[in-house]
């Protein structure tokens, strides 16, 4: 656990970069960091590992203060990713992954065994070992940078930004990873960036940063998009914030109507007088007929649009709901099975119920 104790940081002049932080980190967890730039992020996660000294307070690492321990002992134990991997330009990448061991005396076959080992670990080929830095793409260059930190098992994890230099699908993937890792790994990581996206993916807790290196909001990413205790909070969480927490909700409360279905090729009227769902032999959904349609099979066959799967979230039953033609979303078991369909009027209250219920 690592805790902040009314800790400041004043650069040469004037106003605080980090003022009074009070938090608590917990082991084992992902606290992320973010805020708009310039707020002390990188400076409160520097003076975890002493790259930077508090003006005044105190942080703690399970219990001892970093003040009475040395820095390179203490950086010994903790791994640190920055934006740009930080590799060495002229050392192969293995090279780059074992230097850490080296430092810490690991023997040297040994230490290029583990390397190996954890490139494999960070989704890297064996192959990769041998190339040097500028050989590789960005989102390459992160995960040895990742590896690296990663080597000597540390029980501790700085990351700062180390995914905010990377486009979009790789950064989404490298999430991904992360969240792997840590489910393997359990380390206790503080993680830094400027997305609010990414906090809420990653983060078991997120600590919202304000101008002036205050902390506005320290609390689970859910309870932040619900409920932002000030103006900036909500605005740096965005107006989309109450669809954004759709995606952590479980959809299990929605109800799943039958759904009144005929096979997609037949030659039948829509007698019904509302929308008819034509499925596959399989019960699989193919389209939709509009209320008194005469269905001549495929010509006034309307796509249907997004799927709700058992399982998923507020979310996709409101997406399925909002995208088909009929107003009606179409629930799918996991075989991509009919099992009804959801009604847009029904998901938004199942919303305001899950809101209601985590007040
Ligand atoms: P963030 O990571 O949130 O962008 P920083 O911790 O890097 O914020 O910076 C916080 C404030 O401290 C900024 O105003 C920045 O200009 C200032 N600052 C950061 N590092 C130094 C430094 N080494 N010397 C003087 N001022 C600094
Ligand atoms: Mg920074």
């Amino acid at each position: 656990m690592v805790e902040f104790e009314n800790v400041s940081k004043i650069y040469q002049s004037g106003q605080p970069a980090v003022d009074r932080l009070n938090l608590s980190v917990e082991a084992g967890k992902i606290t992320v960091f973010v805020g708009p730039s310039g707020c002390g992020k990188t400076t409160s996660l520097r003076m975890v590992n002493k790259m930077v000294e508090p003006t005044s307070g105190s942080i703690t690492v399970d219990g001892r203060d970093v003040s009475g321990i040395r820095a390179h002992e203490l950086r010994r134990s903790m791994g640190y990713v920055m934006q740009q991997a930080g590799l060495l330009p002229h050392r192969t990448v293995l090279s780059n992954v074992a230097t850490v061991l080296r430092l810490n005396k690991v023997p040297r076959v040994q230490a290029r065994s583990r390397a190996l080992e954890m490139l494999e670990t960070v989704g890297l080929s064996a192959s990769m070992a041998a190339r040097y830095p500028h050989q590789l793409s960005g989102g390459q260059q992160q995960r040895v940078g990742v590896a690296r930190a990663l080597a000597a098992d540390p029980p501790v994890l700085l990351m700062d930004e180390p995914f905010s230099a990377v486009d979009p699908v790789v950064r989404a993937e490298l999430q991904q990873e992360l969240l792997r890792l840590q489910r393997e790994l359990a380390k206790t990581i503080i993680f830094v960036t400027h997305d609010i996206d990414e906090a809420t993916i990653l983060g078991d807790k997120v600590a919202v940063f304000a101008s002036g290196g205050r902390v506005a909001q320290y609390a689970p990413p859910e309870e932040i998009l619900r409920a932002p205790v000030n103006d900036f909070v909500a605005g740096f969480v965005g107006r989309d914030r109450g669809f954004r927490r759709l995606s952590f909700a479980a959809g299990g409360s929605v109800p799943i109507h039958p759904a009144t279905t005929a096979l997609w090729d037949e030659d039948a009227r829509n007698a019904s007088g509302g929308w008819v769902l034509a499925v596959d032999v399989e019960d699989r959904p193919v389209g939709w007929w509009a209320p008194g349609a005469g269905h001549d099979a495929q010509d006034a066959l309307v796509p249907g649009g997004s799927l709700f799967q058992a399982g998923g979230t507020l979310r996709a039953a409101l997406d399925a709901a909002l995208s088909s033609p009929s107003g009606l979303g179409v629930a799918v078991d996991a075989a991509g099975k009919v099992t009804g369909v959801v009604d847009a009027g029904e998901v938004l209250a199942a919303i305001d119920a899950a809101r209601e219920s985590r007040r």
